[in-house]
């Protein structure tokens, strides 16, 4: 069994792959070829924005949208510590600072009020509000240095955990309220929607990744940004190929080489043929898992399945459950894996509590409720195509 079965999806398109790869093979324009612009065309009407910029990862895609907003050193941006390392990474890089919030304990997504008042608390300069970061890092500027500047509160980073959206109507008033720029992560999200509106056409800017096991998958990395503002796309249209301008031989600004190779463009545009009946396959394996998984009583505490609220449909890019402990976790994790059954846990150590994040000076206990689902968390497999006989040899090596 995989954990993201890959190839029965490629079984059923591969002649058009082929044909898709054999196309780019004889036009030759590997780089920003036709399939780039029809891809972007496509992908923008789906989600229902006016402009997409195709590029080579997710995270470039976030890169690329912090640096067309001009985010930098003394900025402040606020996201959450229970996310892929590539959301605060880039933050960093740039030289800003994240601001890590905790998550709601159902969702898993950042939690307005607590998004509230970390900005009140950054404010005030008063870390009994709500946890800070102690200094600034970054690669670029030095480790500690700016260290006693007051942050400037300039971005949100709402991410959309294993495909749920974040909860935009409450996090839009919040920035509006203190002139913050929303950046949506639809790493995980692309096809999920809210109401009427679908991920990725959240926020100012909003960017999804192909990664080969995200719900729209290429064969290599890359990525999207998305956008209804005019001027923000040209700019990342700029920073995409080194900040070029109109001039060819003249650059605008610093960029990166941050294109999406064309014979991906081509392999995407295949995939998004069958990409909506996918989308509606994954709801079906949920459901059956949800179901499936309500018959577990181990008492006391069963299985925590995941919540989906009310007008929200998810893409379901993981089926994350929770454990009522560590231990309870590991004993799961020990019977699917003498089952043959493949797991993963996402994520298992908060952002805040990274190595790589040390400088910033959070402690256990920042961010309790992250915390703790790092410590029961565990994602069993989820693809559109695992049957239903699976599903229930997933659950019975889960009751054992
Ligand atoms: C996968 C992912 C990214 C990074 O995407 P890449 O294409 O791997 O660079 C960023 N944020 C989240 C939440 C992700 O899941």
């Amino acid at each position: 069994m995989d954990f993201i079965d890959l190839k029965t999806q490629q079984k059923r398109i591969k002649q058009q792959l082929d044909a898709g790869i054999q196309k780019v093979l004889a036009h030759g324009s590997y780089i920003m070829g036709p399939e780039i612009k029809e891809l972007e065309a496509k992908l923008a009407a789906y989600v229902g924005v006016k402009h997409a910029v195709a590029c080579a990862s997710g995270t470039d895609a976030l890169l690329m949208a912090l640096m067309a907003i001009d985010v930098g050193p003394g900025d402040a941006v606020f996201t959450t510590p229970f996310t892929f390392f590539a959301t605060a990474e880039v933050i960093s890089l740039l030289g800003a600072t994240p601001v890590f919030v905790d998550i709601d304990p159902k969702t898993f997504n950042i939690d307005p009020a607590k998004l509230a008042l970390a900005i009140k608390a950054l404010k005030a300069n008063d870390p009994s509000l709500h946890p800070l970061p102690k200094a600034i890092t970054s690669p670029l500027v030095g480790e500690g240095k700016g260290e006693g500047v007051r942050l400037r509160p300039r971005c949100i980073i709402p991410v959309d955990l294993f495909g749920l959206t974040a909860d935009y109507n409450a996090i839009d008033k919040i920035a509006k309220e203190n002139d913050l720029f929303v950046i949506e992560d639809a790493a995980q999200s692309f096809g999920a929607k809210h109401q009427d509106k679908m991920a990725c056409s959240f926020g100012h800017v909003a960017c999804t990744s192909f990664f080969p096991a995200k719900p729209l998958g290429c064969y290599g990395d890359g990525g999207m940004c998305f956008t209804n503002d005019a001027a923000l796309a040209a700019v990342l249209d700029s920073i995409r190929v080194h900040g070029k301008s109109t001039d060819k031989y003249d650059n605008a600004r610093i960029g990166i080489n941050g294109r999406l190779d064309t014979l991906q463009a081509a392999i995407l545009l295949v995939k998004f043929e069958i990409f909506p009946e996918e989308v509606e396959l994954r709801q079906t394996v949920a459901q059956r898992y949800s179901d499936l998984l309500s018959t577990i009583h181990d008492s006391p505490y069963t299985i925590s399945v995941p919540y989906i609220p009310a007008g929200y449909k998810s893409v379901w890019a993981q089926y994350s459950i929770l454990a009522r402990d560590d231990a309870h976790r590991a004993a799961f994790l020990k019977k699917l894996k003498v089952a043959g059954i493949p797991t993963a846990i996402y994520y298992p150590k908060p952002l805040h509590l990274q190595t790589a994040f040390a400088p910033l000076g959070y402690t256990p206990g920042a961010f309790p409720v992250s915390e703790d689902a790092a410590s029961r968390i565990f994602s069993l497999p989820m693809h559109p195509y695992l049957a239903q006989a699976d599903q229930e040899s997933i659950i019975a090596a889960l009751k054992k």
